[in-house]
């Protein structure tokens, strides 16, 4: 062992769980990765994936310079080549085309990324383009609206306190699998182990039995894409057996009876052949959540990628609401993140509402929401000729060909693009048609906080993870990327200094914070509070101004007394004095202060979540389809982008579809032989695993395969395969009020290969 060998403390940047790793390198060489016992939220969990930041690192395919097309083929060029490509690729473009031919698609792992979360916002105003798309479509917009419409936030999402609960009613989410999504915690399976220890049960409901519904006391095979009206069954039992007790978040609640009076036509009876469940189970369930002493009912990705994820997204919290668990321990609750939260700036009980459809988009009108349109028709923005057709697209950390529907035509349509500008680490299914591609970092050479998703925490805590390694000579931060891009869509040209966009950004959140009334530097002087920061730029300037002006800040000097049992206040030193995380406690109840809407109340009768009710009503007893698709989880997956990693792709090849042994035997497939899969919008073959995990009647596809498409260089991904499920996912299915793709309960028809 050198005198070289170091620990590196850091926060898995993965994955929302955030678990603490504990790094060991020698000299630049990470030779060991385990969990950080010491951490304060995960102490020593880690999963899979979260020893796998070495492999990722070494990546052979992972860019280290970025890439410009020339004579056709993607070529190696220095920084400043690349820029300056982009600028007059850009130049030509926009004098062409007009900012509105330009398209733009953010990815999901922005969303664990403290540089694309603090640059990205300046970089799409920058490029000025109303054409923005985001994974956020096709995972989990309803939720967001539905959070934004009763309590006045998209993400102040209560989440299930796992932690204290007595009874946790899972609704199309697999944690032993993906580790909770919109509910942040590190190990899942040890919180729900220690909750049935502790007399907890645990129900779930999922057409699948996924390694969640095996741990669980009650597993309620539901049909695909009918939970809304479940959940709409549950409220509309406990308001007739005159169970309606919202307790104490009751007393902020606004239009409680219109709502009961909505739902009651969806008895358990009534519902029962829909959701495929017997109407006494659906009794017992409400009753149950009404006898716990403590119930949490969470809904994740089944509920959203579905035909009523905005409905069933306020059903959940509406069912929280009404049998006493809102806001309450052991029930659904709010976190209070330490910084960047928008529930913990400003005035509370008071907001301008969320409007959606400001604008739509041109084909097929769909609404825009959160400034974004539906991903579900980025593919028909591209290739539908017309005034307004993107004819360029800027992507970041994102691949829609993998992750978004009828990415056949999605593939086709970004290989006629006249522009395509992506930041990214791969040269993957979708980046391969690009001109320029800038690579960020490795995540090891990167910061680490995670603003966004630590405010649907489960508990309150920050931690901060300074690079574990310098970056390499020559090579731009990721923010310096985004910034410098920013700056080409401004015409400043590609020589422009990134700080220049640093300090607007700065300024601008110095400004905000100063003028913020009820802040703690309300009415400061800005170039104290930007003197103070000094000298620290780039996103770590950011963070310590994000945390000492949030709500266990120090306020610059203003707040002295602890924030939290035996926590002085916080700001960025006091972060990296405890590289193990600040634990800031269990979630308090937050009501009324969380609340942001324009009546200062929960908001149960939003008007566009009831306008969409008749939808559901008018979809009760429906033909079923012969077979229907829905996704799954794997514990060694992440979405499209982990899949070259040796390590987590070896064995057993995970791309299959599971298939009832009923339906096996009437469609004629055997285990192991192959399959043809058919949607309305495409086709693949895929191999056949025959189990009864899944119901009859319903199949069951991976997302995040396909890999072996011409020019991808995904060399390990390239071996392991597999076939893109979203070339069968349709994008004429959305969720109405939010846009959001339809991914679980597509019809397909199977048959042998
Ligand atoms: S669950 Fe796995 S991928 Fe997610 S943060 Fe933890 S170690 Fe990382």
């Amino acid at each position: 062992m050198s005198d070289a060998v170091r620990t590196a403390i850091r926060t898995c940047p993965l994955c929302e769980a955030g678990c603490g790793l504990e790094l060991t390198l020698d000299d630049d060489q990470v030779t060991r990765i385990r969990g950080d016992r010491d951490d304060v939220f995960s102490h020593g969990y880690i999963c899979p994936k979260g020893s796998t930041l070495r492999q990722l690192h070494e990546d052979p395919d992972r860019l280290r310079a970025p890439l410009v097309r020339r004579d056709g083929e993607l070529v190696e060029v220095s920084w400043d080549e690349a820029f300056a490509e982009v600028e007059r690729r850009f130049a030509a473009f926009t004098e062409q085309h007009g900012r509105e031919a330009l398209g733009v698609y953010v990815g999901n792992p922005n969303a664990h990324n403290l540089s694309a979360l603090l640059y990205l916002k300046p970089l799409l105003k920058s490029l000025g383009t109303r054409n923005v798309f985001s994974a956020s479509t096709v995972d989990q917009r309803p939720k967001e609206l539905s959070a934004s419409w009763m309590f006045g936030g998209g993400l102040s999402i209560p989440v299930p306190d796992v932690d204290r609960t007595h009874l946790l009613v899972i609704l199309g989410a697999n944690p032993y699998a993906s580790n909770g999504s919109l509910a942040t915690a590190p190990d899942w399976p040890g919180r729900i182990e220690a909750m049935r220890e502790r007399g907890g049960r645990l129900v779930v409901v999922d057409p699948r039995r996924s390694r969640t519904a095996e741990e669980a006391d009650l597993h309620l095979a539901i049909r695909p894409g009918t939970d809304a009206f479940l959940l709409a069954a549950l409220v509309s039992t406990l308001a007739a057996e005159g169970r309606i007790a919202p307790g104490a978040a009751g007393e902020f609640a606004q239009g409680l009876d219109t709502v009961l009076e909505l739902l009651a036509p969806f008895t358990p009876e009534a519902v029962a052949s829909t959701v495929g469940i017997d109407a006494a189970e659906i009794r017992q369930l409400a009753v149950d959540l009404s006898d716990a002493p403590s119930a949490a009912v969470y809904g994740r990705m089944g509920t959203t990628t579905a035909e009523f994820g905005t409905i069933a997204s306020w059903l959940v919290d509406v069912l929280n609401l009404v049998t006493g668990n809102l806001d309450r321990p052991g029930g659904a609750m709010f976190a209070k993140a330490a910084a960047g939260a928008a529930n913990t700036r400003g005035a509370s009980r008071t907001g301008r509402g969320l409007r959606v459809g400001r604008h739509g988009s041109r084909v097929r009108g769909l609404a825009e929401t959160m400034g974004e349109l539906p991903a579900a028709c980025l593919a028909e923005e591209i290739d539908t000729p017309g005034e307004g057709q993107i004819r360029g697209m800027v992507t970041a950390a994102g691949n829609p060909v993998l992750s978004t529907p009828n990415g056949d035509r999605l593939d086709a349509a970004m290989a006629g693009l006249d522009l395509y500008v992506a930041v990214d680490i791969y040269v993957n299914e979708t980046t391969r048609h690009a001109d320029v591609i800038l690579p960020p970092p490795s995540s090891l050479s990167k910061g680490h906080y995670d603003l966004a998703l630590l405010q649907v925490a489960l508990r309150n805590v920050a931690n901060y993870s300074p690079p574990v390694l310098p970056l390499p000579p020559g090579e731009p931060d990721e923010w310096e990327i985004l910034a410098r891009l920013a700056l080409i869509a401004q015409g400043m040209g590609a020589a422009a200094d990134p700080s220049i966009v640093d300090d607007l950004v700065v300024n601008a959140l110095v400004q905000s914070a100063v003028g913020d009334e009820h802040g703690p530097v309300a009415g400061r002087d800005a170039d104290e509070i930007l003197a103070e920061l000094a000298p620290r730029t780039g996103p770590e300037r950011l963070l310590d101004l994000l945390l000492r002006t949030g709500p266990y800040g120090d306020g610059f000097g203003s707040r002295t007394e602890d924030v939290a049992p035996g926590v002085a206040p916080l700001t960025l030193d006091r972060l990296l004095d405890h590289p193990h995380g600040i634990d800031l406690g269990p979630l308090q109840p937050r009501l009324p202060d969380v609340l942001r809407t324009p009546s200062g109340m929960i908001e149960l009768d939003a008007e566009p979540i009831l306008a969409d009710l008749p939808r559901l009503h008018a979809a009760l007893d429906r033909a079923v389809p012969d077979a229907v698709l829905v996704g799954r989880r794997d514990l060694r997956s992440n979405n499209s982008w982990m899949h070259n990693l040796e390590v987590l792709v070896k064995g057993r090849p995970r791309c299959t579809l599971h298939v009832h042994p009923d339906d096996a035997a009437r469609w004629g497939l055997a285990d192991g032989a192959s399959a043809r899969v058919t949607g309305r919008v495409g086709s693949v073959e895929v191999p056949v695993e025959v189990t009864d995990a899944v119901r009859s009647g319903v199949v069951s596809l991976p997302h995040g395969w396909g890999h072996d498409l011409p020019g991808v260089r995904l060399e390990v991904a390239g071996r392991h395969a597999g076939v893109n499920s979203n070339v069968l996912s349709d994008e004429v299915l959305v969720d109405v009020p939010s846009g959001n793709a339809v991914l679980n309960g597509i019809p397909v028809a199977v048959a042998p290969a």
